[in-house]
């Protein structure tokens, strides 16, 4: 196994075992790239909403929040152009970048191509009740698991001449959903598979009660859910995930100043939370890979384990947006000047981040491992260290009676409600001192105080910063001021 492959197995791992994230529905065998948080994951995932929260919303004067439903009237789909655009399985030549529906390219092969494909799919695990003898049945088994077939091994050829094929995609990753009693009665509509159009269509909802001028912003926090086909790393692409999303409605003049200064803006913003400043870029788009909707794009990436991916996308949509949801709703949808008395259809800069995908982020850039001093004994042993920002830490402070009794087990309890109302203070009496020291490391806890003798005798504790491992002494009636110190 790589290196490489190996932090993420070993960060999946230390995730499970400290209470950050677990599979999905684990004990029925899990379901696939879902996952949940446990008590260290659900603090450190609301403590990145709430930075994102405040510094895109609460912390300036041209942005207000909002939070839409789920589930949206299914035209909202229409006029995106999400129905149209993620339908169909499609696979394409990489000689001619010709892009192919699979069925349709499949109904055009040779019967022996299709008995080969057929014959193959049978030896492999399929996941239903698939018949691989049909073109549909064999889409389908192909789909199931695009990566593990490839076309190329079966002489299927695109309009008569040799080709190479890429994975092929399915394209319909909305998760269809019905809205009413019955089958036959309900309306199908769908999950929504980002926060955006919520925003897009309580424009004029949220302008009008906020009264905003431009430029303004419209900012979002949610789930969104997309039917993702090559699914993996983690909880870097799942079928459910959180989005962070800005809508920032300007000027149709003005979107590339807003662009550049929103692209500058974001990626300072994840440098903000400590994630290694060399480990994130800027990458525009390149022509061939803009969204249907999109002038210009850049992707904030980071250099993950498996190379350097997408971690969000600012994006200059132009007037695309409020243009559909205008022709598909019928209702003007435009802000009017009052300087100027014009009614204007403001371009859009979006920019969309993953909650779970910073996650991860702050995760893999914050794990460590190194040969430590044995805490209290002779040596050195392995440790493995998250060096997360204490503010986004789950566990501030975690507070240690050095042995449970002579009065130490009181004390450090005294001490750990008297932090919470500051600080995520957790009481630990269990294990050696080491152990504790390690299990906190692991937890990504900044720093850790021990109750010991001396502190029986003169009111002091020893203070422990998780990275140097330096210890000092602090009176009691004064650690709230060193943490307080230490946090910045
Ligand atoms: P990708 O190319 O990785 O599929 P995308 O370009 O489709 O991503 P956007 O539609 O721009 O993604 O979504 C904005 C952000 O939402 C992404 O940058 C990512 O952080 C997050 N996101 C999108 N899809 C997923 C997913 N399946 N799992 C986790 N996060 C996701």
């Amino acid at each position: 196994m790589s290196n490489q492959a190996d932090l993420m197995d070993k960060l999946t791992s230390l995730a499970k075992r400290r209470g950050f994230i677990f599979q999905s529905s684990e004990i029925y065998g899990g379901l696939g790239s879902t996952w949940d948080y446990g008590p260290l994951g659900v603090e450190l995932k609301r403590n990145v909403k709430n930075r994102w929260w405040r510094d895109v919303v609460t912390a300036r004067e041209d942005v207000v929040g909002m939070d839409a439903a789920i589930l949206m009237h299914p035209r909202v789909w229409e006029a995106s152009g999400h129905v149209e655009q993620f339908h169909d399985p499609l696979v394409d030549d990489r000689n001619t970048k010709k892009r192919y529906r699979l069925d349709h390219l499949l109904e055009a092969q040779d019967r022996e191509v299709i008995e080969h494909l057929s014959k193959d799919l049978l030896d492999r695990p399929i996941e239903g009740n698939v018949d691989v003898h049909t073109i549909t049945g064999i889409v389908e088994a192909i789909m199931s698991h695009p990566d593990r077939v490839n076309l190329n091994d079966y002489n299927i050829l695109a309009d008569g001449k040799e080709a190479d094929w890429t994975i092929p995609r399915q394209f319909n990753l909305m998760f269809k959903t019905l809205i009413g009693s019955s089958e036959e009665s309900g309306v199908e509509t769908y999950l929504r598979p980002e926060t955006a159009q919520g925003i897009f269509v309580n424009f004029l909802n949220v302008q009008g009660t906020a009264r905003a001028k431009l430029p303004f912003g419209i900012a979002q926090l949610g789930k969104a859910f997309r039917n993702e086909i090559t699914t993996g790393n983690f909880l870097f692409r799942t079928r459910e995930f959180e989005q962070m999303e800005l809508e920032y409605f300007v000027r149709p003049g003005e979107s590339a100043q807003w662009l550049d200064y929103w692209t500058n803006a974001r990626l300072e913003w994840y440098a903000s939370l400590g994630i290694r400043k060399d480990k994130l870029r800027l990458r525009p788009h390149s022509e061939d890979e803009l969204a249907h909707y999109c002038i210009t794009c850049f992707d904030v990436e980071y250099e993950f384990p498996f190379g350097w991916s997408e971690l969000e996308g600012i994006a200059d949509r132009g007037t695309y947006d409020l243009d559909r949801h205008a022709e598909y709703s019928g209702k003007k949808l435009s802000w009017f000047d009052p300087d100027t008395n014009e009614h204007i259809v403001p371009a859009v800069v979006e920019a969309s981040a993953g909650v779970d995908r910073t996650v991860l982020t702050i995760l893999t850039d914050a794990y460590h491992e190194e040969d430590a001093p044995k805490a209290g004994g002779e040596g050195v042993e392995r440790r493995v260290v998250l060096r997360l920002s204490p503010d986004l830490a789950p566990i501030t402070v975690a507070v240690f009676p050095l042995v449970n009794r002579d009065g130490m087990p009181e004390l450090a309890r005294k001490i750990v409600d008297d932090l919470r109302g500051d600080f995520a203070a957790s009481y630990d009496a269990g294990g050696s001192i080491g152990r504790r020291y390690r299990r906190q490391d692991e937890a990504g806890t900044p720093f850790g105080i021990t109750i010991d003798g001396q502190t029986l005798e003169d009111q002091t504790v020893t203070v422990r910063d998780r990275d140097s491992m330096e210890q000092e002494r602090v009176a009691i009636d004064r650690v709230k001021a060193w943490l307080r110190g230490k946090m910045g």
